[in-house]
């Protein structure tokens, strides 16, 4: 028989699929993380961080769980805490979509909306609310942003996937930043086993990772990567190469990638792809990995909807 003792024991042995519609040569790959049970590859590092946290005895029975998370981590950590029996409390703030709000919900976590419109040190600031939660007793906040069981979740999962399914051929791995931890975990499981592996990190035109200065660090649509602060889970030393991508791109990508090969992915895969492309042709001779975190169901009202595509600007995309 073939079957999984839990829900849990279906993350990760996601796909891997040829590009070769969108980019001919055929030395374009995709890792498709939306195949994981919550749908990102954020699954894999809620149950490490939980059970990282239960070794080292920061996390007991009947404990809380409390994370500032807008989507993919939360549903990681409410998947993971169903089945561990532990409370999880989600803080959004109310710019976040109400099917992000409910997506949590249904997973059985109690989410508490913060308003936006406030500074970061304002006590009812999303960051506060739940710094202030996580200091109460039997309340533990993982926090993805310095975590280092977020980079080793996916040096031990996502990184000898990608080994395996490549036979080892893999080139080059281009991946979007957020937090730093899929990049920082499998760049560095894949240099590990061949020095020669080129890293490339993608990030939105407004984050801090690629800007020149402060004064280039401004809001951007894609969602989930690019930051205004340098998260600690982040090795920089694993990044060789960066690519600067547009909310233009980034969506134009995202539509091209399910029109042309049928697969139906987040904006930061479509921003990831955008630099992959990119890398594909200055090194030609190589095999490109692009990660792509999430899919594309949880972002139909924006990159899907021509409406909200043409009122921002991104005609030229649809
Ligand atoms: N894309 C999406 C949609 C995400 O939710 C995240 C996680 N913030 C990322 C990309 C970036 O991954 P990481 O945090 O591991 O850098």
């Amino acid at each position: 028989m073939d079957i999984r003792p839990d829900i849990l024991a279906a993350i990760g042995d996601t796909p891997m699929v040829r590009l070769s519609r969108i980019h001919p040569p055929g030395n374009v790959v995709a890792k498709l993380e939306s195949f994981n049970p919550g749908g990102s590859s954020k699954d894999r590092i809620g149950i490490a961080m939980i059970e990282d946290a239960e070794k080292a005895g920061l996390l007991h029975p009947g404990d809380t769980i409390v994370e500032p998370t807008s989507g993919n981590t939360g549903v990681g950590l409410a998947m993971a805490a169903v089945l561990k029996g532990y409370r999880m409390v989600a803080v959004m703030a109310d710019k976040q979509s109400k099917e992000k709000q409910d997506l949590l919900r249904a997973y059985g976590a109690e989410v508490v909306v913060t308003p936006s419109d406030v500074a970061p040190d304002d006590p009812r600031s999303y960051y506060s609310v739940a710094a202030e939660m996580a200091s109460r007793p039997g309340y533990f906040r993982p926090d993805q942003y310095s975590n280092p069981s977020n980079p080793a979740a996916q040096y031990a999962s996502a990184g000898p996937e990608i080994w395996r399914q490549t036979d080892g051929r893999v080139g080059v791995f281009v991946a979007g930043v957020g937090t730093g931890g899929t990049i920082t975990g499998i760049g560095r499981y894949l240099k590990e086993q061949n020095p020669e592996v080129v890293v490339v990190g993608a990030d939105p035109v407004g984050s801090i990772f690629t800007a020149a200065s402060d004064d280039q660090v401004h809001p951007y649509l894609v969602e989930g990567v690019g930051e205004d602060f340098w998260p600690k889970a982040f090795d920089t030393t694993i990044v060789d190469e960066w690519e600067r991508i547009s909310d233009a791109e980034a969506f134009a990508m995202t539509r091209r990638l399910v029109r042309e090969e049928g697969i139906l992915a987040g904006g930061s895969g479509g921003m990831a792809l955008t630099a992959a492309l990119r890398a594909a042709v200055r090194h030609a001779d190589r095999l490109v990995v692009v990660h792509l975190p999430d899919g594309g169901r949880n972002y139909l009202s924006k990159i899907f909807d021509d409406g909200w595509m043409r009122t921002r600007g991104f005609e030229e995309g649809l």
